[in-house]
């Protein structure tokens, strides 16, 4: 156990205080039992933020033996009652928003006034969301015809073991809370290693309210506390949020043992313009909408980031203008300023590799329409690659091809809906798409004829709860954000019949 009086500060934000420990399990926070941790840095100013505690496959056990535990009580729970319990968590996290918020900028580099605060709000909403939609798990009642009576319920698997990434570890973390605690499965959540302050700030408004062992968060790095949660006998569902690469690990070890599993991959989401959209009186919305799918002011860190853009040949020549133009504008600086658009990225490692992407293409030949290569991580005061925007660049480049997941977007015109629909097909991804145009026509052939979990038409907003998210192809398994995803993804079907 840990001293929970314990306080400190990080540039005037009040920081998590027993939860520094990182281990929340059956209802104490607790050290690691190895006593290790790990450090937490601000990707803008790269200075150290907290250190948390790095858990291994000791404290994943205690964590999963208590959610075990706690399962067969939590499950007989009334719905309503449950869902009761998300909403007030919701309403807590509404009620420190402010502060919770300046956590989630420091750690993850994410701008407070364009991302971070706009996310605490949907974190929120997500968990009264669930609260109030969960007692709609109902089932079905089967005519199966005279002497018979058969009907459906839904029940919960049991240990959700929860991974997620640091892209927005607050909205993911809520998501698979409301999923999971709402329809009657106990949970172990690990937080990215990156960010997981903001998750122990929101862990602790939440650690009086549900019932011990019901909600166990467990930090920790993903080989030596990922790992074992995802190949832990007694979780049965593994909820899993992050990388292609890694998603195929955890996808490995949940079968080895015929669990449950539901991933949400990566992306590499087309972003059509067809010709009217780029005329006068449109324009300037439709280049807003390339920047808000771009995911620009989160520095292109979104699985659904819109990072292939087909732009009618007609009108390319008014779109890239304004586009530059607009891109150009906005300011890039530390994610606690709030005259910031656009933060940093997340570690070097990051970093790199989006430099990497960056100067690949343009030794490749590509145009650079705006940006440039940034210095190398030991030289930055920041981890700050500026937008950069490629034209010059075919659809089978390894730009066009590969999740970069930094600000950096890849422009190729187009003449024919049949061949910009192709290219916006060619890949292995099918997480998002988005459309733009007022020909209702064309935006009902490209809806009908792209895969994508999602597809987006003349908007390119964020996912909003009550509407499923998931990927196609590649993309990922199973759905999120919705009643029905809750029901599909983390219940599985009891059928009974009855003679009569
Ligand atoms: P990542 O896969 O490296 O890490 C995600 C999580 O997995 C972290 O908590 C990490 O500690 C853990 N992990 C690492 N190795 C592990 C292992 N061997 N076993 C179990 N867990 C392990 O991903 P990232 O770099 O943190 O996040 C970026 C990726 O997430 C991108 O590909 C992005 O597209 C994807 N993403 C997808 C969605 C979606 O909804 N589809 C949302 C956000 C991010």
């Amino acid at each position: 156990k840990v001293n929970q009086t314990l306080s400190t500060t990080y540039s005037g934000i009040k920081l998590p205080t027993a939860g520094l420990a990182g281990n929340f399990i059956n209802g104490e926070w607790c050290k690691p039992v190895g006593g290790k941790t790990l450090a937490v840095v601000n990707p803008c100013r790269l200075d150290h933020i907290a250190d948390v505690g790095a858990a291994d496959a000791r404290d994943i056990d205690l964590a999963v033996a208590a959610a075990k535990a706690a399962f067969p009580k939590w499950r007989r729970k009334a719905a309503r009652e449950r869902g009761a319990l998300l909403i007030e968590f919701g309403n807590r996290i509404t009620a420190n928003a402010d502060e919770i918020a300046k956590i989630l900028a420091a750690e993850t580099g994410n701008a407070l006034r364009t991302q971070s605060r706009p996310e605490v709000a949907s974190t929120a909403e997500v968990l009264r969301y669930y609260g109030g939609v969960i007692a709609e798990q109902k089932g079905e009642t089967l005519p199966l015809g005279p002497g018979l009576f058969s009907y459906t319920t839904r029940e919960p698997f049991g240990v959700v073991g929860a991974i997620i990434p640091w892209n927005s570890p607050l909205v993911l973390a809520a998501v698979k809370i409301g999923m999971s605690l709402g329809t009657g499965n106990t949970l172990v959540l690990k937080p990215a290693e990156d960010a997981p302050l903001a998750v122990i700030r929101i862990a602790e408004l939440a650690a009086d309210l549900f019932p011990a062992g019901v909600f166990n968060v467990v930090t920790g790095e993903g080989l030596e506390a990922g790992a074992p949660l995802s190949q832990h006998a007694d979780v049965a569902k593994v909820s899993f949020t992050g990388s292609h690469e890694v998603g195929q690990k955890v996808a490995h070890a949940v079968a080895d043992r015929i669990g449950h599993l539901t991933l949400e991959l990566g992306g590499k989401s087309p972003c059509i313009v067809y010709a009217d959209a780029g005329v006068d009186a449109q324009l300037d919305t439709t280049v807003n909408n390339i920047i808000a799918a771009m995911r620009f002011a989160r520095q292109g860190q979104s699985c659904t980031a819109g990072s292939r853009l087909f732009v009618h040949r007609s009108i390319w020549d008014k779109v890239m203008p304004k586009l530059v133009q607009k891109v150009n504008a906005l300011k890039v600086g530390d994610a606690l300023d709030e005259t910031t658009d656009i933060g940093a990225v997340i570690n070097a490692e990051r970093y790199n590799a989006v430099c990497g992407f960056i100067k690949e293409a343009m030794d490749a030949g590509a145009k650079v329409e705006v940006g440039a290569l940034p210095p190398p991580a030991g030289e930055a005061k920041g981890y700050f690659p500026t937008p950069v925007i490629f034209s010059g660049v075919d659809n089978s480049w390894r730009i066009a091809r590969e999740e970069v997941f930094g600000p950096v977007l890849v422009a190729i015109p187009w003449d024919e809906e049949s061949e910009v629909l192709a290219m916006a097909n060619d890949t292995h991804y099918g997480l998002a798409a988005y459309v733009f145009t007022n020909d209702i026509n064309a935006a009902m052939r490209a809806t009908e004829q792209l895969d994508a979990g999602w597809i987006q038409v003349n908007r390119a907003g964020g996912q909003i709860p009550g509407m499923s998210y998931g990927g196609a192809k590649q993309s990922g398994i199973g759905a999120e954000y919705s009643i029905e995803g809750a029901l599909e993804s983390y219940t599985s079907r009891k059928s009974v019949t009855f003679g009569i």
